[in-house]
């Protein structure tokens, strides 16, 4: 068995692993796919001290440190079923979805999450190319240019005001007839000069010249007529969904679905850890994953030593 099994080979597992494997212990991450959402990135420019990279070069640093400390990494592996110990001091299971079972001492779940769809043309041929889901991340690359945000509930209002302060214009697309985000965020987004919100509007296409984005077309629901904003970027936010299906039922999950962890990333499961995008800590962030997951890493090796 693993002393420390992790789930999930994002940057939340890959800093575990790093972290767990230098305390000298047998250390395996179990990944559908090493490396996560990163590998969907184009440019990252917010990972301190890194000015610049690309998603695929960052998920293969994150490999080689891994490998550099001999964490077995097991790709393209999927687990589907968590077993806890049904007594104290028995190994945690974790059921593949190969048919096989690893074990470990302890675990670290990490599987992160994926943001929800539009599903209208366009959206997955100009991914990177103009349609964008992280703010925090893509936001300054808009500067001065007109974006669309699709949604109006916390993420998508947030989102709106945030790119409003770097961004030339913001239109926000929202399907029902209001916007759903707290009162006090949607106050603060009317009060915007360079905000127009169209409610009741169904984005139908995001429209491009076959290399990037050049505007969004939505449907007005009322009257089922068709209207097109010319755009250079289209932000969609309507829902970050965890990674977590395969826990319900096993771990305490949040409303949102995401993995309750306390101040260290005890889960409710004990021996069984979690950090990152999958967990209910706020910020979704690869710079937050990463600590999260040395956080994680540490807890369970406090948690071995103190078995
Ligand atoms: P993830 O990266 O989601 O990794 C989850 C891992 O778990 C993957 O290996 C996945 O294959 C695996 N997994 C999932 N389910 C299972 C399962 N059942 N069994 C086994 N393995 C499983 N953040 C920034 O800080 N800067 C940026 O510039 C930036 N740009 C982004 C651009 C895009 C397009 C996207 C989608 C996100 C971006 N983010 C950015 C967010 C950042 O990528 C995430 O916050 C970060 O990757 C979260 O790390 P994580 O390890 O928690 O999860």
């Amino acid at each position: 068995p693993y002393d420390v099994l992790i789930v999930g080979g994002g940057p939340a597992g890959a800093a575990a692993s790093v972290y767990a494997a230098r305390k000298g212990i047998r250390t395996g991450v179990v990944a559908e796919r090493f490396g996560g959402q990163v590998m969907d990135t184009l440019g990252i420019e917010n990972y301190i001290s890194v000015l610049a990279t690309d998603g695929p070069k960052f998920a293969q640093a994150l490999e080689s440190h891994a490998s550099a400390y001999g964490v077995e990494i097991m790709n393209l592996q999927r687990g589907e079923k968590l077993i806890p110990p049904s007594q104290p001091g028995e190994l945690i299971q974790v059921q593949l979805a190969n048919g096989g079972v690893v074990r470990g001492r302890t675990v670290i779940l990490s599987t992160g999450a994926r943001w929800r769809n539009v599903n209208v043309p366009g959206e997955q041929e100009y991914r990177n190319k103009g349609v964008a889901y992280c703010p925090h991340c893509d936001g300054p690359l808009f500067k001065g240019k007109k974006v669309a945000v699709i949604g109006g509930g916390n993420s998508g209002v947030e989102a709106a005001i945030d790119l409003a302060g770097i961004v030339e214009h913001v239109t926000l697309i929202e399907f029902a007839d209001q916007l759903k985000a707290d009162a006090v965020l949607v106050k603060k987004l009317h009060s915007l000069p360079n905000v127009t919100v169209h409610t009741n509007a169904q984005t139908t296409e995001i429209n491009g010249d076959g290399s990037k984005v050049t505007g969004l077309t939505f449907k007005d629901r009322a009257t089922e007529e068709l209207r097109q904003v010319p755009l250079a970027g289209v932000f969609v936010q309507i829902g970050l969904v965890p990674n977590t299906e395969w826990l319900k039922g096993t771990i305490e999950l949040s409303r949102f679905g995401e993995i309750v962890v306390d101040a260290k990333g005890q889960t409710s499961v004990p021996g069984v850890f979690a950090a990152g995008d999958a967990t209910t800590v706020p910020y979704k962030q690869i710079v937050i994953a990463a600590g999260d997951g040395a956080k994680a890493a540490l807890s369970a090796f406090d948690h071995l030593i103190r078995g």
